[in-house]
């Protein structure tokens, strides 16, 4: 089924200062339930391919320097409208802008290291688990 799946990251300022189990215990009480879910470090290159739609923009540099800053946890999660679901949930890029109750008003720092990352699309989901996840990690 179409848009019954996201990919989401739980970015390095997060894991750094212990947030990924609060974070997931969040994603949980939303009703995601985690299809594929691992711990990695990305290298410099990985996280200029992964961002590659941001290429050339103002932030990039910083943006690939800091999501390889650190491990990460990467996801694959599963809700009915999991992208419009899981985009609410994290609330708006800029945490000033983010509502009250999701996670990036909560554990964002800065505009740059907004704690988690949420496909914006379809397409884009599909492309952001298969960069990460093979076959038989997903569930
Ligand atoms: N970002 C940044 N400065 C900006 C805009 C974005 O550092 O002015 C970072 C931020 O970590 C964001 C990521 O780049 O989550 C990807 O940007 P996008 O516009 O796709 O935001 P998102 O989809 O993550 O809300
Ligand atoms: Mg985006």
């Amino acid at each position: 089924m179409q848009n019954d799946f996201t990919f989401s990251i739980i970015k390095p300022n997060a894991v750094r200062t212990g947030k990924t189990g609060p974070i997931l215990a969040m994603i949980n009480e939303a009703g995601f339930e985690i299809s594929a879910l691992k711990m990695i470090h990305m290298t410099l290159a990985q996280a200029e391919s992964f961002y590659e739609v941001h290429h050339g923009r103002p932030f990039f540099e910083g943006l690939v320097e800091f999501m390889s800053s650190g491990p990460v946890f990467v996801m694959i999660l599963k809700h009915e409208n999991a992208i419009e679901e899981f985009r609410k949930l994290i609330g708006a890029t800029d945490p000033a802008k983010a509502e009250p109750g999701t996670i990036r008003k909560k554990f964002a720092v800065s505009v740059q290291m907004n704690a988690v990352h949420g496909s914006d699309s379809y397409e884009n989901a599909c492309k952001e688990a298969d960069f990460f996840f093979s076959g038989i990690e997903r569930f």
